[in-house]
């Protein structure tokens, strides 16, 4: 259903013009427009958040964060969740686990995925687990990171993913609670980072070529 991938995002969006926004000094000439304020992601991520209750609730989960980029909104939705199991009669007890991907360098995909603290997953055994990831873009490190998730035999598996791009090149994944669906374009901020920088940027925005110059490796 349309549902599936979550608000999409036009081709054309321009996004909103950045000193219509607040956002910190040190990137007034890094970026090019604020692509989703913070509040839409927050508000769009208390309804994934329903959403998960609705199909979770009453089970045990652990919910494993894709870091570094998954932690703003693996924090935001745990404490969405939270805030619901406090205002029901639903429960969803969960664990919250880590492991940290890296595949990008500047803002191009690298064929090499580390994956770190993978080796402990074995507490993911005959449990329900939701993957949190921040972007998926071809699709490729979802896939190793299932491959790799699946091995340790969890009972079941969901993945919610703030951000699916639409890349005509991608695998067609698709992950089961979608945020946005975006055009191919790089954004940082939200905890997404442009080697490292951004993190500490609470809107979604698109960087400038002279951000990208600033700030390359
Ligand atoms: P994939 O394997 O799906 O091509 O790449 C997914 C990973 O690439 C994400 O986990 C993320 O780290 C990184 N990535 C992809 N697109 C973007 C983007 O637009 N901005 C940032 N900051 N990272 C991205």
């Amino acid at each position: 259903t349309d549902a599936d991938k979550g608000i999409v995002i036009p081709d054309d969006w321009p996004g909103y013009p950045l000193d219509l926004f607040s956002f910190p000094e040190h990137y007034s000439e890094d970026l090019e427009c604020v692509y989703i304020p913070h509040g839409v992601i927050m508000d769009r991520t208390e309804r994934l958040a329903r959403n998960i209750m609705d199909d979770l609730g009453d089970h045990d989960i652990v919910v494993l964060c894709v870091l570094k980029g998954g932690y703003q909104f693996c924090a935001d939705l745990v404490d969405c969740i939270k805030v619901l199991c406090r205002n029901s009669n639903k429960t969803l007890p969960m664990r919250v686990d880590f492991i940290r991907l890296k595949s990008y360098l500047n803002d191009q995909s690298t064929q090499v995925l580390h994956i770190e603290g993978a080796e402990n997953l074995s507490a993911l055994s005959g449990k329900n687990v939701l993957i949190v990831e921040a972007i998926v873009d071809t699709g490729k490190t979802m896939k190793t990171l299932l491959d790799h998730v699946e091995a340790f035999r969890p009972k079941m598996i969901k993945v919610a993913g703030l951000l699916v791009k639409q890349v005509p090149s991608g695998t067609g994944y698709l992950p089961d609670y979608v945020g946005f669906e975006i055009p191919n374009r790089f954004v940082v901020g939200y905890a997404l980072d442009y080697n490292e920088y951004f993190r500490d940027l609470n809107h979604i925005c698109v960087i400038s070529d002279r951000g990208k110059q600033k700030y390359k490796i």
